[in-house]
């Protein structure tokens, strides 16, 4: 059996099914939202290993919803290969958190149950949901159509134009950074805590009560070259999170890139916030990206489902056409695809446990 799911529910399935074999304490927190079906929607989290952890690896998967088929199946993954072939020593935990949006992941979207790409939605104190990068209002029009999405459009030579007139750093800077001005446009922050930041901000302080050190990986997809990780890190104040993180992870094709390294910097994002919120602990955190196809065709695939789930009817072509184009993007359909990045996403679990454990505080 392939670990990599044909949709949410079959992912929820195998990853219950999974924690249960493994004896794990399983969670389950509903999202509320009204889909095009009425079925259940939540998040799940096993924790399997010592009750009362002092160090504690945390897997979190789908924050972007249709990255999630990814996710899940390094998480299934983990819990069925890797974690019963290994003893963790005591005082260690791993948490798994299943599809923190579970709704983008069922529906096939990026962004959750109220259109909010969750990664800029994750404030921190201080911060406003207001505001929007400079180009964001002028490029409105061309990111966000308002008509159904055309498999024809000549998106490319237009995005080419932009380009041209707006440079390419300044694009850098409007595209994917976030904004808080436009409800229906993709990269939306929203304009208060989502449920899943609600429910974080209960949960994490329980999950993590004793924990002094955390390791969390969170997930993604669509960053990156074919197949091969990116860490994406967000340090602490002392800096010292870059070089462990170089010296813990292999792969090939790996990069590890701090803030200055990323393409682009976004308020919002659930690192820093996982952080400030745990600010006890020694709380290491990555994104990690596992690569797809290039970034404008991503990008193009994030704008035409956004237009589908707008202004078109679910039975059209063009509507499928778009939902697959996403899908697509995030889970290629290739199997090789699908069992490289499992098996680089275990190794990486691996190592990461093997880190943790080697790094623990005297
Ligand atoms: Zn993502």
């Amino acid at each position: 059996m392939s670990v990599f799911p044909s949709d949410y529910w079959q992912a929820r399935d195998r990853f219950r099914q999974a924690a249960q074999s493994l004896a794990c304490v399983l969670e389950t927190h509903p999202i509320k939202a009204l889909g095009p079906q009425d079925q259940s929607l939540s998040m799940d989290v096993a924790r399997y290993g010592s009750k009362s952890p002092q160090i504690t690896l945390i897997l979190s998967s789908g924050l972007h919803g249709v990255e999630g088929y990814c996710g899940s199946a390094i998480q299934v993954a983990t819990l069925t290969e890797l974690l019963p072939n290994l003893t963790l020593p005591k005082g260690v935990a791993v948490l798994l958190i299943h599809a923190l949006n579970p709704y983008g992941f069922a529906w096939n979207r990026r962004c959750n149950e109220d259109n909010i790409d969750l990664n800029r939605n994750f404030l921190l104190p201080g911060q406003a949901f207001a505001g929007s990068p400079d180009a964001y209002a002028q490029l409105d029009a061309f990111l966000n159509p308002r008509q159904p999405p055309n498999p024809r459009d000549s998106y490319l030579l237009k995005l080419l134009g932009y380009t041209v007139r707006y440079g390419v750093s300044s694009l850098k800077q409007t595209l994917p950074v976030g904004q808080y001005d436009f409800p229906q446009g993709i990269f939306f922050g929203g304009q208060a805590p989502a449920q899943t930041q609600r429910i974080l901000a209960t949960q994490l302080p329980n999950w993590l009560a004793q924990t002094q050190q955390v390791l969390h990986l969170d997930l993604h997809t669509g960053l990156g070259r074919w197949t091969a990780p990116t860490f994406l890190v967000k340090p602490q104040a002392d800096q010292k999170d870059l070089p462990w993180f170089q010296q813990t992870f292999t792969a090939e094709g790996l990069q590890i890139l701090g803030q200055q390294g990323a393409t682009y910097v976004c308020q919002g994002d659930i690192g820093p916030w996982c952080q400030a919120l745990m600010s006890d602990c020694d709380y290491r955190f990555a994104t990690v990206e596992f690569g797809t196809y290039p970034l404008l065709p991503v990008l193009k695939a994030i704008r035409a489902e956004n237009q589908a789930h707008w202004w078109d009817q679910p039975t059209s072509s063009t509507y499928q056409w778009a939902k697959s184009l996403l899908l697509e993007a995030n889970a290629p359909s290739r199997l090789a695809w699908r069992q490289i990045v499992v098996t680089q996403g275990v190794a990486l679990v691996h190592q990461a446990l093997e880190g943790l454990n080697g790094s623990s505080h005297t």
